[in-house]
C-alpha cells in the first residue's frame, strides 16, 4: 500500500527524494517518510507421518478450492512462530518440525507469504471458527483440491518442494 495521507496527522503527503529509494511519500508536518507497506503472512502445508496433507475448507475464501493453513504475522513474532501458532489455532495440531519453503509475493492481496511445510503427528483436528472443515488427503489427491497452479500460487510451490522429499525416499 502506498500512503497518500499522513497516518499520524492526516495531511496530504508529497513525494520527496529519499536517497537510493527514490521518491517516497513525505509528511512536511511530521517531517517523516511513509514507505510503502504490505502484510507479512505465513502459509503452512501441514503433512503427517503417512504423507497425508491437511486440506481446509474455508468458505470465506472459496467453496470450490481448499486451502492450507495461513494467517497474518503479528508484530514481535517471527515467521516460524506465526507458522506454529496458526497450525495450532486453525487445526489444533502441534508442529514437530518446520521446513522453510521461501517467501513468495501474492500480488492480488499485496502480501508477502512466508511458506513452510509443517510436519505433525496424525490426530483429529480441533478446528477454529475460521475453518468450516478439514480433511487428511493423500499426496496424490491433494492437487485436485488446491487452487489452480498460477503464478503467485504458493500451494503448488509447497507441494512441489514436498514432492522432492517423497520421490527422494
Ligand atoms: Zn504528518
Amino acid at each position: 500500500m502506498r500512503y497518500k495521507y499522513c497516518p499520524e496527522c492526516g495531511i496530504k503527503l508529497i513525494d520527496r527524494q529519499a536517497g537510493d529509494d527514490g521518491l517516497v511519500p513525505y509528511c512536511n508536518e511530521c517531517q517523516k517518510y511513509w514507505f510503502d507497506t504490505f502484510a507479512s503472512c505465513v502459509i503452512v502445508m501441514v503433512v503427517n507421518e503417512f504423507q497425508e496433507i491437511a486440506m481446509l475448507h474455508q468458505s470465506y475464501i472459496s467453496d470450490e478450492f481448499e486451502t492450507f493453513v495461513a494467517g497474518f504475522m503479528t508484530p514481535g513474532e517471527t515467521a516460524e512462530q506465526a507458522a506454529v501458532r496458526e497450525v495450532k489455532e486453525e487445526l489444533g495440531l502441534e508442529v514437530e518440525h518446520l521446513e522453510y519453503a521461501g517467501t513468495h509475493w501474492f500480488a492480488k492481496r499485496e502480501q508477502l507469504m512466508h511458506a513452510f511445510i509443517g510436519y505433525v503427528k496424525k490426530r483429529n483436528f480441533v478446528l477454529s471458527t475460521e475453518v468450516n472443515g478439514a480433511n487428511w488427503v493423500t499426496f496424490e489427491e491433494a492437487p485436485k483440491r488446491m487452487f489452480p497452479d498460477r503464478p503467485g500460487n504458493t500451494q503448488h510451490i509447497l507441494y512441489r518442494q514436498y514432492t522432492v522429499h517423497i520421490n527422494g525416499k
